[in-house]
């Protein structure tokens, strides 16, 4: 390859703009592939690094941010056998995990607390080339298109990890509270499940959306959504999209005895638990993170043959700061994808 330097955003400093600068090319090792990208997602968990809010510690500076890329291999580096140069290929948020640990071996990997991630630890893809592993990446199936898809490799996962954790199948009433561009996906994936799907928001344009991604119910938070739900027979899962603690009290007064909450939305701050409650109802509370290798893997030949729809802005890469300024201002819909054809 002649080209010896790209374009990167790269984060400097904590709560600054990314720096778009032109940075060597990197040279992949061992078990490493280099991509060239098409495509990359911006995702919330890009503005919590931009802003320190969540990062390593210590933290690392210049970082490349970015974890929802989709691009081609163009170079192999020694020891890599089975993804050939060409291939398209994800960057997830998981760059690797120890692969030692009790969650890695016992097929859990994404609690691997040992894991690196794209964006954080390593350079991820806000950029024109970026290092992905062999064995961590995935192929990405012919039928889906490198825009559409991108934010598979981590908001879709991570709906797609929350469904399954909800034990859903058909007859069984699933509430999602929070349908921004991770609820949307999770009403589409519990509908896929059988479900009947309940969706919960505070804005009635992303309830529009909801049902037009096939909620079956739909309420507005202000508006008591917990009796409607019970009314309705009661949640079998309620699962939290919305990146705040008030969804929780509307989540334990609609769910059934013996049902599943999930958080998967970042919400910080305490929520009140009532132990009895939790011993008279058998409730059962977890959380899940974006997902493993394989849930990647059934999650994209999923898409590949449902027609997931999802609300897509494309943006230059010169427009990512604007579009972090968005996300922290709530006024993301879907999902910005940054398209590196668009320069
Ligand atoms: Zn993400
Ligand atoms: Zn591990």
């Amino acid at each position: 390859m002649k080209k010896k330097t790209m374009w990167a955003a790269v984060l400097t400093e904590f709560g600054k703009p990314l720096d778009i600068r032109e940075i060597p090319i990197p040279e992949p090792g061992h078990g490493e592939l280099l991509i060239k990208l098409e495509s990359c997602g911006v995702c919330h968990s890009d503005l919590d690094m931009k802003t320190g809010s969540t990062a390593p510690n210590p933290p690392i500076f210049p970082i490349t941010l970015g974890h929802e890329g989709i691009g081609r291999v163009v170079k192999r580096g020694s020891g890599c056998n089975f993804i050939e140069e060409g291939t398209r290929v994800g960057l997830p948020w998981m760059h690797d995990t120890c692969g030692h640990c009790r969650e890695c071996l016992t097929g859990h990997e994404s609690f691997c607390s040992e894991h690196r991630g794209h964006g954080f630890n390593i350079n991820g893809g806000f950029a024109e080339y970026a290092i992905v592993k062999e064995a961590y990446t995935v192929v990405i199936p012919d039928q889906l298109d490198s825009i559409v898809a991108a934010p598979l490799l981590c908001a879709g996962v991570t709906a797609y990890g929350a469904i399954r954790k909800a034990d859903l199948y058909p007859g069984k009433i699933c509430a999602i509270f929070g349908c921004g561009g991770l609820g949307q996906y999770g009403i589409q994936l519990a509908k896929a499940a059988g479900a009947m799907v309940v969706a919960v928001d505070s804005s009635e344009k992303k309830l529009e959306i909801s049902r037009s991604l096939g909620a079956d119910h739909t309420f507005l938070s202000a508006d008591d959504p917990a009796s409607a739900i019970r009314d309705l027979g009661g949640a079998d899962a309620c699962i939290n999209f919305a990146p705040t603690n008030k969804t929780w009290q509307a989540m334990v007064d609609s769910i059934n005895a013996r049902g599943w909450i999930v958080s998967v939305a970042q919400a910080p701050d305490p929520v009140e638990l009532n132990l009895e409650w939790l011993l008279y109802t058998g409730a059962k509370i977890t959380g899940t993170s974006v997902g493993t290798r394989q849930e990647m893997r059934d999650l994209l030949h999923l898409a590949a043959t449902m027609d997931m729809k999802i609300g897509i802005e494309a943006i230059s890469i010169g427009k990512v700061n604007d579009a972090l300024d968005r996300l922290a201002q709530g006024k993301v819909d879907g999902r910005i994808v940054i398209d590196l054809a668009l320069g």
